[in-house]
């Protein structure tokens, strides 16, 4: 029978995160005050090696897992990731490959990236606007760069492309309209991200969050769209249509129209954690036990206990908490197990 949680969600994604590192320093998600020189990221002892990654997914595609997407911090720092893509792309019952990515150092892994099996591939990029983005990255990055990872991955045959924006009121919710236009003459999928509380670090207020209904009807008003059905059962994104047939968007209303009643996700930490919500408190250690010598069947036991018991569904309870309940949440961060 089919692993289900206590709100009988299936278990259908894992999203792997492969380092806490980022070249990057979106105040959003790795404020530069606290990440800075000092800051202590994982040494590389404890970060699970690739053979570790493929044995654990492995046992999660048995539970379950169709669909697997690599991310971090940026996916890209850790070394030789193709090699891990490669890995991946040979277990049985995976549907679906991909990666989220700054994009920054795409040029120069495409090529072996797709060699390597990797399906399909996210990038990031909240504005066209080069100021408002090195102020979004923490001076990390022009748009430049971006475009032209961007680029590579379109001559290597990734596309569409997913889009990801997040959007924050006062900082680059002016020039979505832009974003919009640009990507919808390449093809690509936009997809706009309410800002979310995720962690501890970013200071999140909900005044700064620009609802995906606002969102839409700023696109729409500029070149009008139409709802579309999603996908596939989970799908996070609600999905638009632009009228004159040219191409999509989707809007990931994660603060303000949760969809928690069909969140399938499961997140793996660089250092061999499962966590079951985006906003977790705690994971569960597959490294440590795998480590000390565990069979498969043991492990197996531990990830259908975690799944098992999994009662999770922050952002429907969101509202419901005062600020300072929700600040005295010490949530897990979203460098750490890569959204
Ligand atoms: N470094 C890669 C990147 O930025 O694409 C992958 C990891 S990043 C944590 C994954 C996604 O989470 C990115 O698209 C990023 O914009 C999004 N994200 C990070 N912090 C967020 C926040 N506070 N609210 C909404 N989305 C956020
Ligand atoms: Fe790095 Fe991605 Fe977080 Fe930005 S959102 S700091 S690029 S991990
Ligand atoms: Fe899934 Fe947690 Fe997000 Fe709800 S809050 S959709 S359970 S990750």
């Amino acid at each position: 029978m089919d692993l289900t949680d206590q709100f009988s969600r299936p278990l259908r994604d894992l999203r792997i995160s492969v380092t806490d590192r980022c070249n990057f320093r979106c105040p959003y998600c790795m404020p530069a005050d606290i990440f800075g020189e000092r800051y202590q990221f994982l040494p590389k002892p404890q970060l699970l090696s690739f053979e570790e990654i493929t044995r654990l997914t492995r046992i999660i595609v048995r539970l379950g897992a169709v669909k697997l997407r690599l991310t971090g911090g940026e996916p890209l720092l850790r070394q030789d990731i193709e090699r891990l893509v490669s890995m991946l792309d040979g277990i049985d019952g995976v549907d679906d490959l991909a990666m989220t990515t700054n994009a920054y150092l795409l040029p120069q892994k495409i090529d072996a990236l797709k060699a390597a099996g990797l399906q399909r591939l996210t990038v990031s990029l909240d504005t066209l606007d080069d100021d408002i983005f090195r102020q979004m990255n923490g001076g990390r990055s022009g748009v430049k760069k971006v475009l032209e990872g961007i680029a590579a991955a379109e001559a290597a045959g990734f596309t569409p492309l997913k889009i990801n924006c997040v959007v924050q009121r006062g900082v680059n919710d002016h020039t979505l309209v832009d974003l919009a236009r640009f990507f919808k003459e390449r093809g690509h999928i936009l997809r706009f991200i309410e800002y979310m509380d995720v962690g501890n670090k970013n200071g999140w207020k909900m005044e700064q969050v620009v609802s995906g209904r606002e969102i839409v009807e700023r696109v729409d008003a500029a070149m009008p769209l139409e709802a579309i059905a999603s996908n596939y059962f989970g799908e996070v994104a609600r999905r638009y249509r632009y009228a004159d047939g040219g191409g999509e968007i989707g809007v990931i209303c994660s603060v303000t129209q949760p969809f928690c009643g069909s969140c399938t996700r499961m997140r793996l930490s660089p250092e061999g954690q499962i966590f079951t919500c985006l906003f977790a408190i705690e994971g569960a250690s597959l490294r440590d036990p795998l480590r000390a010598g565990a069979n498969d069947g043991e492990l197996e036991d531990i990830i259908r206990g975690t799944w098992g018991d999994r009662i999770d569904r922050y952002s429907e309870i969101r509202s419901s908490l005062t600020e300072d309940a929700r600040d005295r949440r010490k949530k897990v961060e979203m460098y750490h197990i890569g959204g």
